[in-house]
């Protein structure tokens, strides 16, 4: 088997049409078809699968667009869909599966606004993760985000997977927050894998991108076909800089990971330094046996921490050099944010941190010095 970094550098090169040792970037929208009159396929005539490959109209895919899914699939675990967003791909895993009900837990509050669109256009049934699962029928969806935002707590897989097979129902896990090698959520019993690439895969802050991840071709080839007329498949230059992202992917995400596991571990240990500093949440704080075995290569590089006051949270992100105030995670630099600003159902003292790849020493004086000022 190769390594993550061998296959997102390499397992695309044969797609390369060109000797460029980048991929150009196609801004073409429209292909020209075959020269040879005899290798014209008309559109009812041509396989289900005839799409993937074969560029007619960048709606339907582009020579970046199937670059970034090849380099996905060699290190997603199953076959890939890409989208021009997370939460595009979201709503078409919601148009695909098509369940009367869905069982959602807390997450990413967008993940609920499209539940509630599906509810207001089709009277999609919507209960709680904790609640009883006997109302599930067969073909609804179970949605579980794990680690989930924004204090990155750690869920089982397998014991939600098991829950919603008992009811011929499917799991959907969003594992945005704890990509390979950190989490593989097929291993554990996941039906279909989504993807924020915005976040940890692009990597830089730069570009918007989601995915679906499969382990049935037949899946990925309806998928691909609902994409053209929900309209969203990825853009050229979002590609290309998904493409770019992905050579670096292995490196920042290791490093991230490993600098959160260290400020969780500081702030922990200082904890009694820092009187405002009222709790610190994350998956390696969790003492569930199944955390290490879901998680055995590292932790979410996102944590949360609560203050003691809303005022407090407010200022805090000021006072900081080195974690910019904003929204978002997976970023080479570190955020922080008073998540009260773009979630409105979270506790007005709660502050998400995305840990960057700065030097671990630099992260953690400016903590230090950001909690011991004046504010
Ligand atoms: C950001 C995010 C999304 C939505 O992704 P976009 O690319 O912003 O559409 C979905 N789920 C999780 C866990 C996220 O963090």
């Amino acid at each position: 088997m190769t390594g993550i970094s061998t296959n997102l550098i390499h397992s695309a090169d044969k797609l390369s049409r060109v000797s460029d040792v980048i991929p150009p970037i196609n801004v073409t929208t429209t292909f020209k078809y075959n020269e040879d009159y005899n290798k014209l396929v008309t559109a009812k005539d041509s396989p289900k699968d005839g799409i993937i490959g074969n560029h007619i109209y960048s709606r339907l895919s582009h020579p970046n667009s199937e670059t970034v899914e090849k380099l996905l699939e060699s290190i997603l675990d199953g076959n890939v869909v890409v989208y021009n967003s997370g939460l595009a791909a979201f709503f078409a895993a919601l148009t695909y599966f098509n369940p009367k009900t869905i069982a959602i837990g807390r997450g990413y509050h967008g993940c609920h606004g499209i539940a509630d669109l599906f509810t207001r256009i089709k009277g999609l049934k919507q209960i709680a993760l904790e609640d009883d699962f006997s109302v599930l029928e067969k073909g609804d969806l179970v949605c579980l985000e794990t680690p989930v935002n924004p204090d990155g707590k750690v869920f089982d897989i397998q014991h939600y997977a098991a829950k919603a097979h008992e009811k011929g129902a499917f799991l959907l896990v969003d594992s945005t927050f704890a990509p390979p090698p950190l989490q593989h959520p097929f291993e554990w019993g996941a039906d279909i894998i989504m993807h924020s690439a915005t976040k940890y895969l692009g990597g830089h802050s730069d570009l918007l991108a989601g995915c679906l991840v499969t382990k049935d071709i037949n899946v990925k080839n309806q998928l691909v076909e609902d994409r053209i007329y929900l309209a969203t498949n990825i853009g050229n230059l979002e590609s290309y800089l998904l493409i770019r992202s992905l050579r670096t992917y292995e490196l920042r995400l290791l490093q991230q990971s490993k600098n959160a596991d260290e400020i969780v571990k500081f702030l922990v240990s200082n904890k009694h330094k820092y009187p405002h500093l009222a709790k610190v949440y994350h998956g390696s704080l969790q003492s569930e046996d199944y955390v290490k075995r879901q998680l055995p290569n590292g932790g979410s590089p996102v944590l949360s921490i609560d203050v003691d006051s809303e005022e407090y949270a407010k200022r805090l992100p000021s006072k900081l050099k080195y974690f910019h105030h904003a929204t978002s995670l997976g970023g080479v630099e570190s955020l922080i944010e008073w998540r009260a600003l773009s979630d409105p159902t979270v506790h007005p003292t709660l502050l998400r941190i995305s840990v960057g790849i700065e030097n671990i020493e630099d992260l953690k004086s400016d903590l230090d010095q950001a909690f011991s000022s004046d504010i």
